[in-house]
């Protein structure tokens, strides 16, 4: 029986016959499709619907490029606030670790738009062209107006959830009820027109017919993450001790009698492959853990009374060992994980109070450098600011400015700003303190701003204060 040495590869690469031949996927049923089905709904409605959830008077989430502010839900982000999109791309590609080093490639079976959009195209294909071997028997059969008739059609349909993907994508760009208003009265800008067309033809082109080839051969995350994988990662396994010798057999005969393992070298596991890919020769590179095959080869061992699992979602170690579902749940804490967990929940939960916390007020102040300071009539020494005030907040506010840090500091007029929702204003400030108050040179002192409504809503700024 083979077995799996501990030093094994974890990746078999192995030359694919022809990289070249198309891939004809079968269609299949089973558990593991049905969540493929679940996840290709849940992230379409979320993908195609949320780009239309109004809130506050506009698009509940929007890059608004022209106006450099990114909206989600209740946060208004400024240019300023990168550093939150900066953490972001960290948390992504720290909880991308840490589920690779875990569940392996769960995002790639079910997740991935590559993978979501394949499907989608799968069973448009599936619908007008039929199943595997009729595609097949439709694709060799010489051209007729049946065929023609029917390639149009699946490309009409292909093409036209293409032009809707890329119109939703820049959708989150421009809000997408003046893209659409634009578009029916022909006044859509150049640049919104091309990336349109530019993500409707590349989810055509890649769902279409790039499908396996994009993650066998161009997605960088495939080549990749293999370096994240260790015998305790999840994968999907054929396991071999139980399958081997593989072989056909008459109905009922006992398969020891024969000599022959649980395979029944049917087939269906690689017919189902939407990469092509035989499972049963190893773990390779081009399987992006779909499943598919372990709901083929259940249905093959249903329907010849042997128990499932001849392929599963196992690990290598579990395979080799015999480990059962607690000792892989319990081999999937190891220091690897709980160091990227530890670092994924300390970023998150100081961002997550970070955000929470933030006044959406932001101060810039700077010091008029042409006159240091200013003798005043009264006597007063006085030194001018440029205050920028942002009101990141989606009601209009007005502030008060306070400077503080000398005794007696005063500011000229009545220190109140008002600032519409989402804007900024520029305030030139004259701030005076007593002649004589102070020695020669600078001195820290302190803006402070609150908001009227709410005085705990408030932000400081430091600056410098220069005497004769
Ligand atoms: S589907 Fe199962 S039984 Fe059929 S060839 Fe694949 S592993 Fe063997
Ligand atoms: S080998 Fe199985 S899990 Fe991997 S891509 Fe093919 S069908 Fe999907």
């Amino acid at each position: 029986m083979a077995k799996l040495a501990p030093e094994k590869r974890i990746i078999e690469i192995k030359p694919v016959a022809d990289p070249n031949a198309k891939v004809y996927p079968r269609s299949v049923k089973g558990r593991f499709q049905n969540w493929r089905v679940i996840m290709v709904w849940l992230t379409q409605i979320v993908f195609y619907g949320l780009c239309w959830l109004p809130w506050n008077s506009r698009q509940a989430v929007l890059f608004d490029l022209d106006l450099r502010r990114f909206y989600f839900f209740d946060f208004v982000l400024w240019p300023q606030d990168t550093i939150y999109l900066t953490i972001l791309l960290l948390l992504s590609a720290l909880a991308l670790f840490l589920f690779t080093a875990v569940a392996g490639r769960l995002w790639c079976g079910y997740a991935c738009p590559q993978t979501v959009y394949t499907e989608i195209f799968l069973w448009v294909e599936k619908l007008i062209e039929g199943d595997r071997p009729a595609r097949i028997k439709l694709d060799a059969a010489p051209t007729s107006a049946r065929k023609v008739g029917k390639k149009t059609l699946k490309h009409s349909i292909w093409l036209g959830i293409a032009l809707w993907t890329g119109l939703t994508f820049v959708g989150y760009f421009t809000p997408i009820r003046d893209l659409l208003a634009g578009i029916g009265h022909g006044t859509t800008g150049a640049w919104e027109v091309f990336w349109v067309l530019f993500y409707g033809g590349a989810t055509y082109g890649m769902a279409g017919f790039m499908r396996e080839h994009m993650c066998k051969y161009i997605c960088p995350y495939a080549q990749f993450q293999f370096v994240m994988f260790d015998h305790d990662t999840l994968i999907i396994a054929y396991d071999a001790e139980r399958g081997e010798p593989r072989g056909t057999r008459p109905k009922k005969a006992d398969p020891s009698a024969l000599g022959l393992g649980s395979c029944i070298d049917c087939g269906v596991c690689v017919q189902v492959c939407p990469t092509g890919i035989d499972i049963r020769d190893g773990l390779q590179l081009e399987c992006i853990g779909c499943a598919a095959c372990i709901d083929g080869c259940d249905q093959v061992m249903d329907k010849v009374g042997y128990p499932r699992g001849l392929i599963r979602y196992s690990t290598e170690n579990a395979v080799q060992h015999h480990y059962g579902r607690s000792e892989i749940i319990r081999r999937a804490v190891r220091i690897r994980t709980l160091l990227y967990l530890l670092a994924f929940l300390g970023i998150a939960g100081a961002t997550g109070w970070s955000l929470a916390t933030r006044a959406p007020l932001k101060l810039a102040i700077q010091k008029d450098r042409t006159v240091l300071y200013r003798e005043a009539d009264n006597g007063r020494i006085e030194n001018t600011f440029q205050i920028q005030l942002t009101n990141a907040s989606e009601q209009d506010r007005r502030f008060r400015i306070q400077a503080k840090g000398i005794a007696d500091i005063a500011i000229a007029g009545n220190g109140e700003l008002e600032v519409p929702a989402a804007a900024l204003r520029d305030l030139t400030l004259e701030v005076s303190v007593p002649a004589g108050a102070l020695d020669s040179g600078s001195h820290p002192i302190v803006f402070e701003v609150s908001d009227e409504s709410d005085p705990r809503r408030r932000v400081e700024g430091k600056a410098s204060f220069w005497m004769p």
